[in-house]
């Protein structure tokens, strides 16, 4: 499909997170009629910023993959002719304290570093990581070649297959495979200290722990962060990210609404015709007419805009999903000086072993760099997030729980 090219289809996307927003970049790239709509007030969603008292704070997500050549932003970016923003690697990715430790499992970017790391922090496991690292090579690979999962069309299954190589097929066996249950086949399901970690870290990428992760999903997320994959930290803020994106689209065309909020998907039998959006600043209600509609919003979300036109089916699959994980974070302004200076810009605590992890026993602390773009000179930002129960929101008294949180969260890292 020609660059710039101009296709008489009029796309709508809902949501401009960064998943919204690349889509709809690369699509007014390849010269679709597009505009973007989202009821936030900045774009970004989960990884926007908000600024307090000279402070810039990332709102959700605080580190980055897919950077590096070949990465997918690296590859969005080509596309979009835009340049890739400036960062630095996390190394360690991560620091993870466990219950009554004062040394950090820290998970270096270097291969061989994180290798002698884990050997040291887990002995007997190091069949079960190499396995891992196969599993992820072998994925990294599949998923690079661009399969449509799943399949639904004769042109998904064509990608899907095309996909597939020889070396994909070690992976076929654990298709269905959890990360427990590769515990247990390498008689490491006593083991801890390892059972505990990988809980953490993955209850960040899955937002469950490894007894429900599916194994691949675990392979990979665990993987990205050696070398030559890596997470990065974004020189300015997060924002960076979406405001690249917002350039490129309005420079090939696309337009981005904000405080628009979508209260429908419009179709006449069964093809989509547009979306019904209120203006949040004026209070009207209009449709956009639209060719394709792209919902880039929770699939909870999606199905209360398709209202009744929302297949049976998935809307069962839907209902039935367990309740989503939230998340309570603490952003604070603090003075450089209370933060030692070899301190790695992400870090995990596990309080105590008992209980499942979540409220009130883990933390997971973001600190910014000097000169990072975040805090002013002799300043630095923490953000601190647990894992938390929204339903338990909707019953206790709000405010008082929000209290509770938020001192909690403040003296454990003071700790
Ligand atoms: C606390 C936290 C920490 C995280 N940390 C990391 C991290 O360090 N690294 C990482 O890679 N990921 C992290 N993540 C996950 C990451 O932020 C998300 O996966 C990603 O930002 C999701 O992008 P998205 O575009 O799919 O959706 P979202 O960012 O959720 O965007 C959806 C957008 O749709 C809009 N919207 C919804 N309904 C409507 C409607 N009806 N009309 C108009 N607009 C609508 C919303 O306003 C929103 O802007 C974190 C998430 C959280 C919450």
């Amino acid at each position: 499909m020609a660059v710039g090219h101009s296709i008489n289809q009029r796309v709508v996307v809902i949501g401009a997170g960064i998943g919204g927003l690349t889509t709809a970049a690369l699509l007014a790239r390849r010269g679709y009629d597009v505009t973007v709509f989202d009821q936030a007030y900045v774009p970004g969603g989960c990884a926007s910023t908000f600024k307090r008292r000279g402070f810039t704070f990332d709102v959700g997500a605080t580190q980055v993959a897919g950077l590096e050549p070949g990465g997918v932003h690296q590859q969005i970016f080509a596309e979009l002719d835009i340049p890739l923003p400036a960062a630095t690697h996390c190394d360690p990715a991560c620091a993870v304290y466990l219950p009554g430790e004062t040394t950090p499992i820290s998970v270096w970017r270097d291969p061989a570093a994180w290798r002698a790391e884990r050997q040291r922090q887990f002995p007997g496991s190091e069949r079960f990581w190499q396995l891992l690292a196969k599993l992820f090579q072998a994925s990294w690979r599949f998923q690079g070649r661009e399969p449509v999962l799943p399949p639904r069309s004769p042109w998904d299954l064509w990608q899907l297959v095309s996909a597939v190589r020889p070396d994909t097929l070690i992976t076929a066996p654990f298709t269905f495979s959890t990360v427990g249950q590769l515990l247990r086949a390498f008689g490491l399901q006593g083991d801890r200290r390892l059972k505990t970690f990988l809980d953490l870290q993955l209850k960040l990428y899955s937002q469950v722990g490894a007894d429900e992760t599916a194994l691949l999903y675990a392979a990979t997320a665990l993987g990205v962060s050696q070398a030559p994959q890596g997470l990065f930290h974004l020189e300015g803020s997060m924002q960076v990210l979406s405001d690249l994106l917002v350039a490129a689209l309005e420079r090939d065309g696309g337009k981005l609404l904000m405080r628009h909020t979508v209260k429908q998907i419009q179709s006449t039998q069964g093809r989509v015709t547009g979306v019904t959006v209120r203006d949040q600043k004026t209070g009207d209600i209009r449709t956009q007419p639209a060719d394709i509609v792209v919902g880039n919003v929770t699939v909870q979300n999606l199905v209360t805009l398709l209202g009744d036109d929302a297949p049976a089916g998935y809307r069962r699959r839907v209902e039935k999903l367990a309740d989503s994980s939230g998340a309570f974070v603490v952003y604070l302004g603090v003075e450089r000086a209370a933060i030692p200076a070899d301190c790695p810009p992400h870090l995990q605590f596990l309080y105590d072993y008992d209980g499942p992890i979540g409220e009130n026993n883990s933390l997971f602390v973001s600190v910014s760099r000097p000169g990072d773009g975040r805090a002013p000179e002799g300043k630095a930002t923490v953000i601190a997030s647990s894992f938390t129960d929204l339903n338990a929101w909707q019953q206790d008294n709000y405010d008082r729980r929000k209290q509770h949180y938020t001192d909690t969260a403040i003296a454990k890292q003071g700790e």
